[in-house]
């Protein structure tokens, strides 16, 4: 239980329907607005105040609808206001496409591992600063991820525990020779987001997880005819969304459990350290901001 006043060290960054999220009554809000930092100004974030805890609100495609596609997410200002609010720990959600049969619209995937196939972003903060060589493995924290399964069995929902997420440029879908390409990579789900969100968290020593609901097949996985004018042009059909649908209505509920969970929780995982090294060596001192100073 969060006591009136005590610092808020996790926050939520939403993914592709977030800002029904904020638009819906679920959890009592204020609203902080964008922040400048270094890198320009960061989404909207808003304040979720509810009796387990609070924690910050990042919709990070716009908090009124869709308006910011993945590629044009401004990631680094994102995570850098998150951390100036204080944040330890994030917690994110996407929406990927299953990239086989094994999997079904609807369904909740803690994923585990990553492939970076975007091309354009900007993956770091240490520009010129010769900082950054950090490991990656665990990729996603063990810490937000063992208290996520924990909270999905608890809420009694059928999940699966991990899986590879590649992460494309966007904002277009993919070719169906791409989405054979990375099932034979191993990849289990494509989406846009994730990179470089959770490489900047940990850079900047953040844990960060991420929740996945599988929104549709990816192209060519089932065969889908070409439909104008709808969501996905036809790639997914009016069962899988009320399915996808259901899931997300769960969201409000495990993000309020796994908010009120963390306070008691002690991390597992050596996500806040992952400067040490850096810390050790004289190269930086405590001060976060003047890592980014080259
Ligand atoms: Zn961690």
């Amino acid at each position: 239980m969060s006591k009136e006043g005590e610092r808020v060290t996790f926050a939520v960054i939403g993914g592709s329907q977030a800002h029904k999220f904020i638009q819906g009554g679920h959890i009592s809000r204020e609203r902080l607005g964008s922040r400048e930092t270094p890198f320009g100004p960061c989404g909207v974030i808003y304040l979720a105040k509810a009796k387990e805890a609070s924690f910050y609100f990042l919709p990070r495609h716009g908090e009124k609808s869709y308006s910011i596609g993945a590629p044009f997410v401004n990631y680094r200002a994102n995570i850098y206001a998150l951390k100036e609010l204080g944040v330890k720990r994030i917690l994110a959600w996407s929406g990927p496409g299953a990239l086989s049969r094994k999997f079904s619209p609807g369904d909740l995937v803690i994923v585990d591992d990553l492939l970076d196939e975007t091309k354009t972003r900007q993956t770091s903060f240490f520009q010129s600063r010769g900082l950054g060589f950090i490991r990656q493995n665990p990729v996603f924290c063990p810490t937000l991820r063992s208290v996520l399964k924990e909270v999905l069995e608890e809420v009694g929902t059928h999940f699966i525990p991990g899986g590879t997420y590649v992460a494309t440029e966007g904002p277009r879908l993919e070719t169906p020779a791409e989405v054979r390409k990375f099932a034979l990579l191993g990849g289990d789900f494509v989406g846009q987001t994730v990179v470089p969100e959770v490489f900047l968290a940990r850079e900047l020593e953040m844990c960060y997880a991420v929740l996945c609901y599988v929104t549709n097949f990816a192209e060519g996985i089932v065969e889908r005819e070409f439909r104008e004018g709808v969501l996905f042009e036809g790639l997914s059909t009016k069962q899988e969304q009320a399915e996808v649908a259901k899931a997300l209505n769960l969201f409000p509920e495990i993000m309020l459990q796994v908010a009120g969970r963390l306070p008691q929780v002690e991390n597992i995982c050596h996500c806040q350290e992952s400067m040490l090294r850096y810390k050790k060596r004289g190269d930086i001192g405590e001060n976060w901001r003047e890592w980014l100073v080259p």
